[in-house]
Order: structure tokens, then sequence, then C-alpha cells
């Protein structure tokens, strides 16, 4: 169990991400969480450090799409403002939504990464379908009242891997 909740990497935010790191890995595409992964949760705020964020990982070949649990009228939204597909019409941690994403940019799971910044539907998703998972801090402390709830176990959780030094950064 453990195991489908270890990340690769283990990170502060998405500006930490290493896409040459990346690249040489024969990564392809970049599937990613939407709320307090790219932006604060339920928040339409789009900076150009993102903006500029997304260009760069254009420019260095990557393809992304956004995988979120969030309702489909603000992933359509965020997507349209981002110029990021989203996959949309299932849930993580379900296998299905990870699929529709690399069905969307075109990539094996093995040339596939996902970012998001949590552990039991980020993390434990992406694992379920093989892809490598990189885990952010979350953006804000704002959330929907049941992820609040599961951030305490999540804590404790990440403490333990950092203990036990399974944690890496790029
Ligand atoms: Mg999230």
């Amino acid at each position: 169990m453990l195991k489908l909740l270890l990340p690769d990497f283990y990170i502060t935010d998405i500006f930490e991400i290493d896409f040459d790191y990346l690249k040489k890995k024969g990564i392809k595409a970049i599937l990613i969480d939407l709320d307090n992964t790219l932006m604060p949760w339920n928040s339409d705020e789009v900076n150009t450090e993102l903006i500029d964020w997304i260009a760069r990982g254009r420019e260095k070949g990557f393809r992304f799409c956004i995988v979120s649990n969030n309702f489909a009228k603000r992933i359509i939204n965020c997507s349209e403002k981002l110029g990021i597909p989203a996959a949309t019409g299932a849930f993580k941690p379900g296998r299905k939504i990870f699929l529709k994403g690399m069905e969307i940019t075109g990539t094996s799971p093995a040339e596939t990464a996902f970012v998001g910044d949590q552990l039991f539907t980020d993390v434990l998703g992406a694992k379920r379908v093989g892809i490598t998972v990189i885990l952010v801090k979350p953006i804000s402390e704002k959330e929907f009242f049941w992820t609040k709830l599961v951030r305490r176990l999540e804590k404790k959780l990440i403490k333990t891997m950092e203990e036990k030094g399974l944690l890496k950064k790029f």
C-alpha cells in the first residue's frame, strides 16, 4: 500500500520541476492536477509566472493535460485560460481519467509524468497506472472540507516517508 502512495519526487511547487531531467528520462507529457497544484483551490488566478512555465515546458517539447476532480465547468474554464486540454468524465484515484489524459497527450505510461498535491487521489491514482509521480505541496490551505480532513493523515504519511528518506527532489 505504501508503495502505491510513494511519489517519485516531492517538491515545493511546480517551478521546481526539472524539465531537462524528465526529458532525459523519456518523459514527453505532463498530466497535471488543477486545484492547489496549478492554481489555488477554486481560484481563477492565472499569473504570468504560470503562463511562462507552461510555455517553457512546451518549448522543451512537453505536452500538458489537466487531470482534475473538480466540476466540469471550472475545469473547462481553466483549461481555456491556460491553453491546456483537460481529461474529464472520470475521477482520481480511478485509472480511467489518467488513461484519458494519456489518450489526449498520445503518450504511454513510461512517457508520462503526473503532478498533483494529494496522496490519496493524485499519487495513488497515477501510481496505479504506472506513471512517474511528482507530488507538490498544496498552494494554499483553502480547500474542500473533505480534503482538509484527509490532509491530517496525509501529513503523517509524508512525515514518515521523509523520516525514512524515501522522498527525493530533482
Ligand atoms: Mg489538487
